[in-house]
């Protein structure tokens, strides 16, 4: 897990896309912009490219891919497409929803991005220089967040380039993601049920409007993700805190005012967008502790107390 290359900082031009395609082509990995997070792209369908992935990163193997596709006709030569999976893809996509659906037998892509599963998650990203990069290199590219397993989640090339510089090829940077959550994961069973596996920018309920209710959670941890601790960064972590105790960082929001805030407003968009590069300043900064206002439970805001209970989740 050593240095071993210098890392190219792109620009989100034609050129840069150009750039991009080519070194994606021979199999080397681009850290990309997304609507939601930086992702570390390489093709999907590379046993050598994906296994770079998760050496860059130093990922678990079991934790499977998100396969990251062009359009839906794209997604139809990877996995089952039923009626209910088109109608969101209808909806939603370009977007911030991935969709968890039986993989096809004769899908080409690495085994390492399906971690043997039987299932395979998909999602068509809304960001236009990474749909220009998708269009030029023609074929899905595998991509998990941009940073160092278990480290904040990347929502600048900056954040990139803490924890993977020297690691990867390159990076795009196309300035601030846009909506700065990873995106929401559903997995649509055969049988007609579907549940919830992450939480983000497509809300539980929209979900629900579309769908109707959601099968009762199977106990299992089908999506890593779900892990108790993950988007940690790296301190003790307090919630609904309205004030700092002594040596603690705070993160406000709305009327909690802290050493820098989610919104001073209390917009949960806002607070979604600034989420990680707060948790980024609070892992730089030099107080031991961090403490973070409450959000409430509304709309985005449970995706983001989803990540920050994560986050402060105690080290096993
Ligand atoms: P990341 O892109 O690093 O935010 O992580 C991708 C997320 O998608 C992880 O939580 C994975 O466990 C989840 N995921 C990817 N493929 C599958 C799948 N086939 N079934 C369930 N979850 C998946
Ligand atoms: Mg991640």
């Amino acid at each position: 897990m050593d240095r071993k290359s210098v890392t190219e900082i792109l620009s989100p031009d034609a050129k840069g896309i150009a750039r991009a395609a080519k070194i994606l082509r021979e199999g080397g990995l681009v850290a990309v912009p997304t609507e939601t997070v930086y992702g570390l792209a390489a093709r999907a369908d590379s046993d050598g490219a994906v296994a770079r992935i998760y050496d860059a990163k130093g990922r678990p193997g079991f934790n499977p891919l998100i396969v990251h596709v062009a359009e839906l006709g794209e997604a139809g030569a990877l996995v089952e497409l039923d009626p209910r999976a088109r109608a969101l893809a209808e909806r939603f996509w370009p977007g911030p929803l991935t969709l968890v659906l039986p993989r096809r037998a004769d899908a080409a892509v690495a085994s390492a991005v399906h971690a043997g599963l039987p299932t395979l998650a998909v999602r068509c990203p809304a960001h236009p220089v990474t749909r220009a990069v998708l269009a030029q290199v023609g074929m899905p590219l595998a991509a998990p967040s941009a940073n160092a397993s278990e480290t904040v989640s990347p929502t600048s090339a900056e954040h990139v380039l803490a924890t993977l510089d020297g690691r990867i090829d390159a990076v795009i940077d196309a300035g601030p993601a846009e909506q700065g959550l990873e995106s929401t994961i559903i997995a649509l069973r055969q049988g007609g049920g579907w549940s919830l596996l992450r939480e983000g920018p497509v809300t539980r309920d929209t979900l629900r409007a579309v769908l109707g209710e959601e099968e009762a959670a199977s106990g299992e941890i089908e999506a890593p993700g779900q892990l108790a601790r993950h988007y940690a960064p790296g301190k003790p972590v307090r919630l609904g805190a309205s004030n700092a105790q002594a040596g603690e960082f705070l993160i406000g929001f709305g009327a909690v005012v802290g050493d820098v805030t989610l919104s001073p407003s209390g917009d949960l968009q806002e607070a979604a967008r600034n989420l990680y590069a707060c948790l980024h300043l609070a892992k730089a900064s030099p107080k031991p502790r961090v403490a973070v206002a409450p959000v409430p439970e509304d709309g985005v805001g449970r995706a983001i107390n989803d990540r920050l209970r994560r986050a402060a989740a105690p080290a096993t």
